[in-house]
């Protein structure tokens, strides 16, 4: 009786469905019986054909919408009353359906289809062998077409059996299956009486049964299940076997999902029917996500996916190149998507970087990392160009065939095989549903040829179908069963936990039917809400009724955090059968209450009770636990003094390493320097460990782009024009001046390759936009014709020290500048300086080009804005001439100013030609200089000697330090800091 026999034996079991399909197969081999994904395409072509203004063209075609209407026409045809349906002629809507129902129909037979729900209709009308003897049973309240089917099959065969479930409670059972008798249906007697039966009919029972209910409410589901668990190995320790125990459910995924989390911790071994859809597995998804690359725009991030798979292979495991190279050489090309971009993007890079390797200006070193990316550049075109024309083949539109027959070719071109990729019997099994899949497609396709479709839609189609296949998890076939409340029907178990008893989840009665109003689907059917209802009581009490000895009936009591509360089912028990309340144990046999136990007594001093802890042998995962709680506890708190602080001055090794990288031969950029004053640990991370975050895509220019593009603009202009003319440009040059301007910036943008609204928002910012506003470049000029007149004329421009076989270089030795007041020490740097300025008396300035905000003097005094004081020591060092003003060029859309921010009050006709100056005061300018020296060299000191910890001030670079997720900086910890140091005071 296991075995499903052929429908047409005497001896068979089988389903209702499957005893029509044989019966229509045996008696008319003319017609064809579709699945479900046929009729569905179907559908879906129709729906392509129908008019756009049409109310379901209005609601947008896709895989989602075609399902709901098949499921519409399922439940139109299941209570065959189409006629009454569809006599709402004067609704519009209707009226569609009506005739997008009879369009379907109509090609349904004229292929000599029948699908799914017109199976019982078609099949009602064949004459059975009139030998057969039938039994039925399990079948409770069927709908109209199968209650058809069975009175044709009770009226021709031999003998026609039916039983079904029945007792005296109408909230349950309405149904006495007089629809297939005229005389009175016999009652069997009740052998089994359960007090459960009379459950919902308003009468209170008693359980004469031996069999215990406990009952239970929880304050959250993980407590739930974690008591059941404990429950569960105090049973097995009383002698239950794994199998005499289950679990019922009405949300199986759900709180699969939760035992397959707590379980393991408990060691319990458990078997689950849960299905998940087949687009969830890993394996599957991945193909998916390659599929998608076209219909998604060639997305730089669904390319960097499909490298980094590791079920496609795409990458061969000794290339040079890795996900991460194609990400950042993409990110470099300001890749976001488009084909055309792809192609066209890596050899724009390729120019940039030739044009900058060729370049005067560009340091020996920076050569040779150019050198490096344009090899980069060249791999990653030639793996990604291949790929992406087998990408591209997969457009056209065409039939389901041409594109199933294009997926296959791409896993063939790219050399994926599903069947040797699987490395679990999970993943080969969710590839074998998968490759079923594409054959039922193409089998479909072979039936019913359908209309050409575009390529994202065939993709949508595929992931709709691969939603709609389940695929099991947890099937051992040992353990503990957890099951669905419906699947519990005529089970039976010693123990059962019937658990998650929510009012979200039980009972559970579907909204309204897709596209139809609570009054379109009482013409249907009007009592549908009741008998769902009477559904779920059903399988309730069923599932009630398949313990045997200890029932446990649960559920999440927690309405303020989760919104849970207790079902009406679960109350209905709680009031009518007499229950015992449920007192479980803590949770002490999971591995992760012992260590959560224990890490708890350890962290707050109190001595653990021994038979809690976890039961490690294993003495280094003990020392292990210590240690990560004396990091939390100890050394992450107070001063900063520990390695997990940064601090790493007490080990010798690392110190000795350091020194050697950092020492007196190290030659330092300002910038470096800027960092450790700012941010230890991120100058650590950085410049030490070697980190560094991948570059930012922007539609136009990230800001550290854009600045350097109007650098470099300026100084070609100024170089140009001093070179030319020997002066500043005055009102009279303004004109040409301007046309200069414009033709250097034009070249430079062109060189980006780049268009679009954004980018011509940015050359709007930057040359301004007719007679309707100036550029910032314009302003720029009109600030330098304004004080044209002055003793001041630019003569350096992006000029540079310390870097060897660089055009503009003033010197191609590093600057050493010696600390004042300390003997010996000195350090060098090298820098590049965006504009220099020098007057006729012997004094220079030197200014930097901002296209944001700058630093302000106190910034400069404080040591954390080292570049103006230590460029003009360097300047003076380098030329003898002596400073006279440090200066920031704020270029920007709001705003184009020249502001001195550090100058020396002696040089009145010097310093006046700025726009703003700060509030020096009384401060010396010498002296702020020699104070940023000596600030320079304490970092350098104290990056010899290991200290890489966070700021002791809060943090001000949060928002945008590229180190800020795994940053342990806490602004509490700073404030305690504060706080103790105050009070020592
Ligand atoms: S977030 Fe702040 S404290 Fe943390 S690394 Fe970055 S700059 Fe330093």
């Amino acid at each position: 009786m296991n075995e499903e026999f052929s429908a047409l034996r005497k001896d068979a079991v089988t389903t209702p469905a499957r005893f029509a399909a044989g019966l229509l197969r045996q008696k008319s081999p003319g017609l064809l019986l579709i699945d479900e994904m046929l009729a569905r395409q179907i559908l879906y072509d129709i729906l392509q054909d129908t008019d756009k203004g049409s109310i379901f063209a209005r609601f947008g075609i896709s895989p989602g919408k075609v399902s709901d209407l098949f499921m519409l026409f399922q439940e139109i045809r299941a209570y065959q009353n189409e006629n009454a349906f569809f006599s709402q002629e004067k609704n519009p809507k209707i009226a569609e359906l009506q005739r997008l129902y009879f369009q379907y129909q109509s090609i349904l037979s004229q292929n000599n289809f029948i699908d799914g729900p017109s199976l019982f209709g078609r099949a009602a009308a064949i004459q059975p062998d009139k030998n057969l003897c039938l039994f039925v049973y399990g079948v409770r309240s069927p709908y109209p077409d199968l209650q058809i089917f069975f009175q044709n099959l009770k009226r021709n065969v031999a003998s026609f059996t039916y039983y079904h479930p029945y007792t005296e409670n109408r909230k349950i059972f309405t149904d006495r299956g007089e629809w297939l008798s005229d005389s009175p249906v016999p009652i069997l007697p009740d052998t089994h009486y359960s007090a459960f039966l009379q459950l919902f009919s308003g009468e209170k029972s008693g359980n004469r049964s031996s069999m215990k209910v406990f009952i239970r409410e929880f304050r959250s589901p993980k407590e739930e299940v974690e008591s059941i668990a404990q429950e569960i190995i105090r049973l097995v320790d009383e002698g239950l076997a794994y199998s005499e125990i289950a679990i019922g459910t009405p949300d199986l995924s759900s709180v699969t999902s939760l035992i397959n989390n707590v379980f393991p911790q408990f060691g319990l071994p458990f078997t689950s029917s849960a299905t998940i859809p087949l687009s969830s597995s890993p394996v599957i998804q991945a193909f998916v996500q390659l599929l998608e690359i076209p219909s998604r725009g060639y997305r730089r991030e669904d390319l960097v996916e499909a490298y980094s798979s590791p079920y496609l292979g795409l990458l061969n495991a000794n290339s040079p190149v890795t996900p991460i190279t194609v990400d950042k050489i993409a990110r470099e090309a300001f890749i976001i998507d488009g084909l055309s971009s792809w192609t066209t993007s890596l050899p724009q890079l390729t120019t940039r970087l030739r044009d900058l390797f060729s370049s005067p200006e560009t340091p020996e070193y920076r050569r040779k990392e150019i050198e490096r990316e344009i090899q980069q550049i060249e791999m990653v075109s030639a793996i990604t160009q291949p790929i992406l024309q087998h990408l591209k083949s997969l457009e056209p539109s065409g039939t389901l065939q041409k594109h199933i027959n294009s997926v296959r070719a791409l896993f063939s071109s790219l050399k994926i095989n599903p069947s040797k990729i699987a490395g679990t019997v999970q993943e080969g099994e969710d590839l074998r549903q998968f490759s079923t899949l594409l054959c039922e497609m193409e089998k479909n396709s072979s039936l019913y040829r359908g209309r050409e479709i575009e390529y994202p839609d065939f993709v949508k189609i595929l992931k709709g179908e691969l939603q709609k296949r389940r695929t099991q998890r947890h099937r051992t076939g040992q353990g503990i069963r957890v099951i669905g409340i419906r699947e519990l029907q005529d089970q039976k178990f010693p123990i059962l936990f019937l658990m998650d008893l929510t009012n979200e989840r039980l009972p559970y009665v579907p909204g309204h039917l897709p596209y139809l109003t609570d009054s379109e689907e009482m013409v249907l059917n009007p009592d549908m809400k009741r008998m769902n209802l009477r559904d779920e009581r059903f399988y309730f009490i069923s599932a009630l009724c398949a313990s045997t000895r200890g029932l446990y009936v649960t559920c999440t009591n927690a309405p303020e955090k989760d919104g849970l509360i207790p079902s009406p089912f679960f109350r209905e028990i709680q009031q009518n059968i007499p229950t015992l309340e449920w007192i479980p144990s803590p949770p002490e046999a999971s591995t992760r209450f012992r260590q959560a136990y224990a890490g708890k007594c350890l962290g707050g001093r109190t001595l653990p009770n021994p038979s809690i802890l976890p039961e490690i042998a294993d003495p280094i995962r003990l020392a292990d636990l210590l240690s990560r709680i004396n990091i939390e506890y100890f050394h992450r708190t107070g001063e900063y003094d520990s390695p997990f602080d940064g601090v790493l001055c007490e080990d010798v090794e690392i110190c000795a390493c350091l020194d050697g990288r950092f020492g007196d031969e190290r030659i330092y950029s300002v910038s470096v320097l800027e960092k450790y004053a700012s941010c230890p640990f991120s100058f650590y991370l950085n410049h030490v460990l070697g980190l560094e975050a991948l570059p930012d895509v922007e539609i136009t220019l990230s800001p550290a782009d854009k600045g350097t593009l109007i650098h470099h603009i300026l100084a070609q202009f100024y170089a140009q024009w001093i070179h030319e003319r020997g002066t500043p440009p005055l009102a009279e040059d303004r004109d040409r001046a301007l046309q200069q301007l414009r033709l250097i910036t034009e070249k430079e943008l062109a060189d980006f390759g780049k268009d679009g609204p954004a980018w011509d928002a940015l050359k709007s910012d930057l040359l301004g936009m007719g007679g309707y506003h100036k550029g910032i470049l314009e302003r720029f000029l009109d600030v330098e014709i304004a004080r044209a007149q002055s003793r001041l004329c630019p003569a350096f421009f992006e000029c540079s020290f310390g870097f060897e076989g660089v055009g503009n270089s003033i010197s191609p030795e590093p600057v050493t500048i010696h600390v004042k007041g300390e003997e010996g020490a000195s350090f060098k740097i090298r820098g590049f300086i965006d504009r220099v300025d020098v007057s006729d008396d012997g004094t220079f300035t030197i200014s930097d080009y901002k296209a944001g905000n700058h630093p302000k003097l106190s910034e400069i005094m404080s040591g954390k804005s080292l570049q103006l004081p230590l460029y003009l020591r360097s300047f003076e060092i380098l030329t003898g001439k002596k400073a006279a003003a440090g200066a920031y060029y704020k270029i920007h859309r709001k705003e184009v100013s020249h502001q001195a921010e550090l100058y020396d009050p002696a040089h009145p006709q010097v310093i006046e030609v700025f726009s703003a100056r700060s509030r020096m005061g009384d401060t010396c300018f010498d002296e702020v200089i020699e104070q940023s020296i000596r600030s320079a060299w304490t970092s350098i000191q104290s990056i010899r000697c290991g200290l890489f910890h966070p700021p002791k001030d809060p943090c001000e670079s949060s928002a945008y330090c590229d180190f800020r997720k795994i940053c342990r900086f806490s602004k509490f910890r700073v404030l305690e800091l504060g706080e103790s140091e105050g009070g020592d005071d």
